[in-house]
Order: C-alpha cells, then sequence, then structure tokens
C-alpha cells in the first residue's frame, strides 16, 4: 500500500489561517484595527457574540458560545493577537502565507496565530456538528503579549468583564515539540530582571584609587556568573532536567565610562533572570542583596521586571478538567509531557485566578517562535483543530 499524501491547501481552515497570516499585527508600531475587524468578521459567521475589552489601542475580543449550563465555571482559550517583528531574510514573505512542501510559512504560524484559528475553527465544526457543551466556552483574544502583556493580559483579569467569564480552566499558548508527543506546560518560570547599579569615585586611568566602581562590578558579574555555571552545570549533569527545571542567569547589558583615561563613577550591570518553580524568591533576593554588600558601597539594586511567585497548576487527579483534557489527547493514541515553560506568557497573570496550562497542539515539528522562516506543517495545523475539538467536548462537559 502507498501512502496517500493529503493535500491540506485547500482546507477552508488553512485558508482561513493563510487570510489571518496576511493582517499584520507586528510590534513595535503595532495596530490591532485589522486584526479586530477579521476576528469580528469571524464570530459574526458563526453567529457568536463578542465583547470588546480595554482600549483600541490594546484591545482584548471575547467571542462566546455558551453552554447548556452557563451559571458552571467556563473555559477559556485564549491567544494573543500580536507578533514579533521580522528579521533576517526569509525564504517566503513573512507575510504572504505561502505553503511549499506541506508547511505554511510566516510570521505567526506557531506564535500564535494558528492557535487562534484553531480555537475558531473548533468551535466552528462543533457548532456545524450540532454539538452543545455543557459549560460556556470564552475565546479571548489579547494584545501586548509579545511586549510582556502589562497592557494586555495584566489589565484584563483585573476588569468586571473578565471577572464575569467565571473561568473554571483555560488555555493559553505552549510550545511545539519535535517529538511524537505534546508538551503540556503547568507553569512558568518566574522572570526577574535587574539592573546593578555600582558606583565609586571618579579618579584618572593611571593610578591604584579606592573606592573603585570596575572593581564593584567584577565582583557582581563574578558572583552571577558562578551561580550561572551551577545551574548550567545541574542541567548537564541531570537528564531528566530541562531548561524549564533550571534557573536561567544572563548578563544582558554592561553600561558605563566616558573616557579612556578615566575611571568612571559608575558601571552598571544588567541580569536577565527566569526563576525555577523550585527557587525561594526571598532567600534569593537575599542572597543578591548580600554580594552588594560584599561589593563595596554604593552597589545597589535596581528591578526592571520582579514578577510574584505563582504556583503551577496542578497536573494531578485533583484537577478534573486536567484529567478530562488528558484522557481526550490520549483517546487520539498521542502521549502529552508534562514541562515548566522556559519563558514567559500570559499565563502568569492567569494563573492566579484559575488554573490554566500552556499548551499548543504542535508536535512532529521544531520550535520555531519569534525565528527567520518561522512554519508550520500544515497537517499539524490540521490535526490540532481535531485536538481542541475534542479537548472542549471532555473539559466542556466535566461535571
Ligand atoms: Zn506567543
Amino acid at each position: 500500500m502507498s501512502t496517500v499524501e493529503i493535500d491540506y491547501s485547500k482546507h477552508a481552515a488553512v485558508i482561513n489561517l493563510q487570510n489571518y497570516l496576511r493582517v499584520k499585527c507586528v510590534h513595535p508600531d503595532v495596530n490591532y484595527d485589522d486584526t479586530i475587524n477579521f476576528l469580528t468578521a469571524q464570530a459574526t459567521a458563526m453567529g457568536l457574540p463578542q465583547k470588546h475589552v480595554l482600549s483600541p489601542n490594546n484591545p482584548v475580543l471575547l467571542i462566546t458560545w455558551e453552554g447548556l449550563q452557563p451559571e458552571l465555571p467556563s473555559i477559556l482559550l485564549n491567544s494573543h493577537m500580536d507578533t514579533v517583528p521580522v528579521e533576517g531574510t526569509w525564504k517566503h514573505a513573512p507575510f504572504a502565507a505561502e505553503i511549499e512542501d506541506g508547511n505554511i510559512y510566516g510570521r505567526g504560524t506557531q506564535d500564535m496565530k494558528s492557535a487562534s484559528i484553531q480555537h475558531l475553527e473548533a468551535v466552528r465544526a462543533l457548532i456545524a456538528k450540532g454539538k452543545r457543551l455543557k459549560r460556556t466556552v470564552h475565546l479571548s483574544f489579547v494584545p501586548d503579549e509579545e511586549k510582556g502583556g502589562e497592557r494586555g493580559m495584566r489589565e484584563f483579569v483585573k476588569t468586571e468583564a473578565f471577572r464575569s467569564l467565571n473561568v473554571g480552566f483555560a488555555l493559553d499558548e505552549g510550545l511545539a515539540n519535535a517529538g511524537e508527543e505534546y508538551l503540556v506546560f503547568s507553569g512558568e518560570k518566574t522572570k526577574w530582571q535587574m539592573k546593578i547599579v555600582c558606583t565609586g569615585k571618579a579618579g584618572h586611568g593611571s593610578m591604584f584609587l579606592p573606592d573603585n566602581s570596575g572593581e564593584k562590578v567584577r565582583h557582581i558579574i563574578n558572583r552571577f556568573m558562578e551561580l550561572r555555571d551551577k545551574y548550567r552545570q545541574q542541567l548537564v549533569d541531570d537528564a531528566s532536567l530541562t531548561i524549564g527545571d533550571v534557573t536561567t542567569i544572563n548578563l544582558t547589558k554592561l553600561e558605563g565610562g566616558v573616557l579612556t583615561n578615566i575611571v568612571p563613577e559608575k558601571f552598571t550591570a544588567t541580569f536577565d533572570i527566569r526563576l525555577a518553580t523550585t527557587v525561594n524568591h526571598e532567600l534569593f533576593e537575599n542572597m543578591i542583596n548580600r554580594w552588594c554588600k560584599e561589593a563595596g558601597s554604593g552597589v545597589t539594586i535596581e528591578f526592571e521586571s520582579k514578577d510574584p511567585y505563582t504556583p503551577p497548576t496542578r497536573m494531578d487527579n485533583s484537577n478534573a478538567y486536567w484529567v478530562a483534557m488528558k484522557g481526550s489527547i490520549e483517546n487520539m493514541g498521542i502521549s502529552i509531557t508534562q514541562r515548566t515553560l522556559p519563558a514567559t506568557s500570559d499565563a502568569r497573570f492567569l494563573r492566579s485566578h484559575c488554573p490554566v496550562l500552556n499548551f499548543t497542539p504542535m508536535r512532529r515539528v521544531p520550535p520555531m517562535p519569534h525565528q527567520t522562516d518561522e512554519r508550520l506543517p500544515l497537517q499539524v495545523f490540521v490535526e490540532g483543530i481535531q485536538v481542541y475539538e475534542n479537548i472542549l467536548q471532555a473539559v466542556g462537559n466535566v461535571q
């Protein structure tokens, strides 16, 4: 028997994805108008009510498919509308949504316009089949995720519009996996970004002057880099660990200096730190304060971001939604690997309000978010619609 190659390029959902990928929604000068118009038209075509929240500059669109028992906590499928800019030379124009060898190319094919269309297509398919779920399903389309979500999800969860959704369980973006199984992320590392300011006495570059800003910044960099080595080694030594399980530390900016023959008053070192879920935040901060003291007088911390600790969502029998979701995926013969998300997503704002898992149905494809030639196999995209259909029927009917 020969394997029949299915041509997915004429699939209505694929054409819908192509149309969505061609609507630019790109930072830094992002404009959401065309995207909102596109998504609004989708809801109208499906006969579903919609609601607009937050401001036109940072809009949130909610599309609702009411359940048979709307008083039950609802299901939320979240996706962000914005994408990162395009860099490098692309094989196919990044906003043309061209298809080659079964792959669709374009900015947002993985992160995460494909999921937005899958959410819509799954609901569309269920409605077309005459299905009704017990629970109400909300699709949220949020702005600003690629900038950190401070003007998007962070604000949205504070609104009455969000509270009134009464979300019982939510799904937000995950990551593609090159292997056979799906990755599901129960939590994410905590982002701390900080500038360590090292001040001292300015002086001539030909002396050994005391109170030296260079000595202080060296001490700080050494301490951070020693700890970085330790965490990196843990990842090397223990094959069961992934990048989501260990704290990462990176020196991302070094600033200071005026002239070659002047010892400057100030050097600053900026670090991007992603704390593993096992790290005690108080002890970690105390340690950095201690390093600053050791470095000498006039060494201070300025936090650029300091996210709070959010406990991971439970992935055990106490979470009936997870049990239902897991069953629906495994019934398709697909296995699941549980991880901690190595980066941050909007889920960190949602997670203190409801259980949320980071999951996008992308397997047999390497993760390519933010990359040149970002692409997704059409087969993976179409399979994902069926996966969402099955998940919705499972979690939407949880007792
Ligand atoms: Zn994303």
